[in-house]
């Protein structure tokens, strides 16, 4: 009788580690994933960094196959532009012409760096 209740016992103990042993390899699933995806991001910015000096030092002069990409980067700057100047508008605000900062619409001078606004 011993016998079968350390054979039960044993049973119990190894399917408890089993199942113990795949929550932890959940648990390391998940963060291995999460791993991943940070380096994922890492790899992203990297190429992005290239990207944006690539975009910087050939601007002017680049083969004619990026002359495609390199007016839609123009063109989404400037749309971008477009976009921070509207919410400058409804801020009822103005941008400094000399430094570029926010200021009152109705400001004589840049509280920034003093320029007249008139
Ligand atoms: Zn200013």
């Amino acid at each position: 009788m011993d016998e079968f209740f350390d054979k039960v016992s044993d049973t119990v103990m190894t399917a408890g580690k089993v199942v113990s042993d795949k929550a932890k390899n959940v648990t390391d699933i998940t963060k291995t994933k999460y791993e991943i995806t940070t380096k994922q991001n890492e790899l992203k910015a990297k190429y992005a960094l290239i990207g944006e000096r690539f975009f910087e030092e050939n601007k002017d002069n680049h083969d004619e196959s990026y002359d495609e990409i390199f007016a839609d980067i123009e063109q989404l700057k400037d749309d971008i532009e477009d976009l921070n100047d509207r919410i400058v508008n409804l801020k009822g605000a103005k941008l400094c012409p000399s430094c570029g900062a926010e200021v009152s619409e109705k400001a004589n001078f840049c509280n920034k760096c003093g320029a007249s606004l008139n």
